[in-house]
Parts: structure tokens; sequence; C-alpha cells
């Protein structure tokens, strides 16, 4: 780890000097805190051989704790005057800078292949760029994100838990996530009005049986009512009440369960069963659109 990380004083300075003003938009609160920035490079147990992907590199905060703790470290940023500006806070011979959206990035984008992925993620698109990277750059062997402690807590919770969802099951599907901790507002500047969550992950074997895309379907099919039992919210995408009871049934699925119940295996379960039966590919049984996928 660099020995300067940067506190209060200069992250004021530095954002000056630059002429940053924070915008909401991008999700910018900037860790001035190196006591948090040690908390989150330990938390993500790096080892000296992991190729890092930080998201969101702002000011350069956390990259100077991620450049001496890895072989490299690929940060991706939207905002092309801080993409600009980083090679000259952090002037490490292993940082590549990328000035792109990271939810439009590719595996061949990087090189090295990224194996962790390690941010202080812009908090209104969190969901969507852990779900994106996941899908696009299989070299990732885990990660340790901040994100809204509200949704850190969604991100980590297990069936039968109120906060259990879409995002919960489609994590799930990619890795292993648990809750690393809370983080204080103070530590940002400019201060957010919520907490902040630590979640870990590493990356598994997806359920066996069946593609990605099927399962999603049902995921978002099945949260789309979740109040529902999963026989009537899944009846718009198996093209009928009783088609979707056969599906659940020869799934081992109850059918009168609902979908907040389910671990990502038995989701899985289901499109496997429904790929045998030639059921479903249909959209949602209301045509809404699911909740919180993007939350
Ligand atoms: N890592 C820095 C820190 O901890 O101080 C900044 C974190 S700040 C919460 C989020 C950062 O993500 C901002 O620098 C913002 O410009 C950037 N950002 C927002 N949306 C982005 C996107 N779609 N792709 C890449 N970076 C993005």
């Amino acid at each position: 780890m660099a020995d300067t990380l940067l506190g209060p004083a200069e992250i004021r300075e530095l954002a000056a000097r630059l002429g940053v003003a924070p915008t909401k938009k991008l999700g910018q609160n900037f860790l001035h805190d190196p006591n948090t920035i040690r908390r989150i490079v330990a938390a993500a147990a790096l080892r000296p051989d992991d190729v890092a992907l930080e998201v969101g590199p702002g000011l350069g905060s956390l990259t100077l704790g991620l450049v001496g703790a890895v072989r490299h470290v690929h940060a991706v940023e939207i905002d092309p005057k801080l993409a600009e500006a980083l090679p000259g806070t952090v002037t490490a011979p292993n940082l590549t800078v990328h000035a792109a959206d990271a939810l439009r990035v590719r595996g061949d984008d990087f090189d090295p292949p990224p194996t962790m992925l390690v941010a202080n993620l812009p908090y209104n698109v969190a969901v969507p760029v852990v779900l994106h990277l996941l899908a696009s750059l299989p070299t990732l062997r885990g990660g340790l994100v901040m994100v809204q402690k509200e949704v850190a807590d969604r991100l980590t919770a297990g069936p039968g838990s109120k906060v259990y969802g879409v995002p919960s099951v489609k994590l799930a599907w990619y890795a292993d996530a648990k809750p690393a901790g809370k983080v204080p507002p103070a530590v940002f500047w400019p201060v957010p009005n919520v907490d902040s969550g630590l979640v870990s992950f590493l990356s598994r074997t997806p359920p066996p049986g069946a593609d990605r895309a099927s399962v999603f379907a049902i995921v978002d099919a099945a949260f789309t009512q979740r109040r529902k039992t999963l026989r009537a919210a899944l009846a718009g995408w198996a093209g009928g009440p009783d088609r979707a009871e056969k599906v659940l049934v020869a799934a081992g699925v109850d059918p009168r369960a609902r979908g907040e119940s389910l671990t990502v295996t038995q989701f899985a379960s289901i499109a496997a069963a429904a790929k045998l039966s030639g059921v479903g590919g249909k959209l949602s049984a209301s045509g809404r659109q699911p909740e919180e996928v993007d939350s």
C-alpha cells in the first residue's frame, strides 16, 4: 500500500486544483479516510498476483491503496476529467486507467485479465455494474465492493429474508456473497445521507442444468409479483397457471411457494424442468417490469 493515502485536506486540495465539483448523478462521494481504505484493502483479501479491477477510482483514494497490494490495477472511470487526472495522483507503473463506462466494458478491454473487483461503487448503478462485470469477466475470482447499506443487505440476503430479491438471486448465480461490515457517512466527501456497507464475494460455479438467461427470466417473473404463489407468478412465463404448476412439480418445487423462499439452485431446477418440457420463454404474467432489478 502507498505510504501516503488521501485524508480530508488532500482530497479538498486535489478537488480544488482539478476543478472537481462532485455530482450526485455520477454517485461521486470520495473517501477521505485512510483507515477505511486500509480496511477495504484488508477485507478484499488480495493476493500479490491478483489483478484488481476498480470501478470509479474518482480522485484515487482507493487506487492508492490497491497499487501496492496487487500485480496490476485497472481503474475504469466514466468522468473524463477524473480519468485524465488519475495518473498524476497515482504514479504507479502497474496502473491502467480506462476512461469508460463500467456498464459497457468487455473482457477483452483488459490485459492482464482482472481477478478481483475492488470498488467503492457509484451507488445509483451499483447492482447493474456488479452483475454486468460478473457476466462479462469470467476471470474474476471474487471481489469486495462498497455500496449503500440497504443494497449490501439485499445483495447478501438469503431466501426467506424480507429483502431477498432479484439482486440477491442473480448475485448468487455467480458468487457466494457475505456482508463485510458497515461504513459511516463521515468518511466521505461530500457526506452522503445513508450508511454504506461492504460486500465480499467469491465466484462459484453456477448451478447446473440451465442457462443463465432462462434462469434470470424466471427469477424476474417470480419477483415481479413477489406476494403471489409461484403457480400464479409464473403463469405468464409458462403460458398458463396449469403449465406453471406442472413445471414446478417436475422441478420438485411446491407450486404454492413464493419466489422469496427459493434458492438460486431451485430457480435453476425450474429452468431445467421447463427446458425438458418445452415450457417458458414468455414475458412475466403482468407484463410489468420486474421490481428490484437495478436497486
Ligand atoms: N473510488 C473513489 C473513492 O472511493 O473515493 C470514488 C468513488 S465514488 C462513490 C464513484 C465513482 O464512480 C466516481 O468517481 C464516479 O465518477 C464514477 N462512476 C460513476 N458512474 C460510473 C460508471 N458507469 N462507470 C465508471 N465509473 C463511474
